[in-house]
């Protein structure tokens, strides 16, 4: 079955995606990185992306549809999906419900990662994220972690993106599109809403708890 996970940015939807990647042998689908590995690219397309996401603004339904679309049909993946980061206002969830029933498929749970702001702050100016293998960490939480990282400490990069001015322009982009994809989702019977502001590992164990139902 396919899982949304769903929250503001720097909510832990992509720390939380990954223990469910290893734990229950799942696909990560994060937008954010499928748009960032557009960007490394470094295509006519890549440079207009990085400067929505370097400005804390969306890039166009158009474009991320697309790239969903593509994972979507990947047979792989079938019905072992964890969107991170999609949908991100009504439209793009109403296109999702479509492509998933023109593939057969379903959204099995629908997980809410609620933090405030301050928290938010927090935890984004800390952030770095491994450009091999995509795992995040904290500069300030994680020191330990950085210096035995597999990959190497030197492939851990802060994400440009993740400085004061863009985590409140994309905060208040989440509060204007993504929070009222929240009405659309919060009353079927499918939806959870988790503190996420409590431990990384106390919110994987209720995660764990949703899936294992
Ligand atoms: P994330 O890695 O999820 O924090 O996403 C980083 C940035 O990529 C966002 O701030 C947006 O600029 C862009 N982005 C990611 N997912 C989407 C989406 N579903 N719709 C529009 N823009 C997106």
């Amino acid at each position: 079955m396919n899982v949304i996970l769903f929250g503001p940015p720097g909510a832990g939807k992509g720390t939380q995606a990954q223990f469910v990647v290893k734990k229950h042998n799942y696909f990560q689908l994060s937008t954010g990185n499928l748009l960032r590995e557009e960007v490394k690219l470094n295509t006519t397309l890549g440079k207009e992306i990085e400067k929505l996401i370097s400005n804390g603004k969306f890039v166009s339904d158009e474009i991320v549809n697309a790239l969903l679309r593509q994972s979507i049909n990947n047979l792989k993946f079938r019905d072992r999906i964890i969107f991170d980061g999609y949908p991100r206002n009504v439209d793009q969830a109403k296109n999702l419900k479509s492509i998933l029933s023109a593939f057969n498929q379903t959204i099995g749970h629908i997980i809410f990662l609620n933090v405030d702001r301050d928290v938010i702050e927090k935890r984004i100016m800390g952030r770095m994220t491994c450009e091999k293998c995509h795992m995040t960490m904290n500069e300030f939480f994680n020191k330990e972690q950085i210096e035995l990282h597999p990959c190497g400490k030197e492939f851990l990069k802060k994400r440009k993106d993740d400085n004061i001015e863009v985590v409140i322009a994309r905060y208040d982009k989440y509060m204007e599109s993504t929070k009222p994809v929240l009405d659309f989702y919060s009353k079927n019977a499918n939806f959870t809403e988790i503190d996420g502001a409590t431990e990384i590992e106390q919110i994987s164990n209720k995660i764990n708890d949703v899936l294992n139902v």
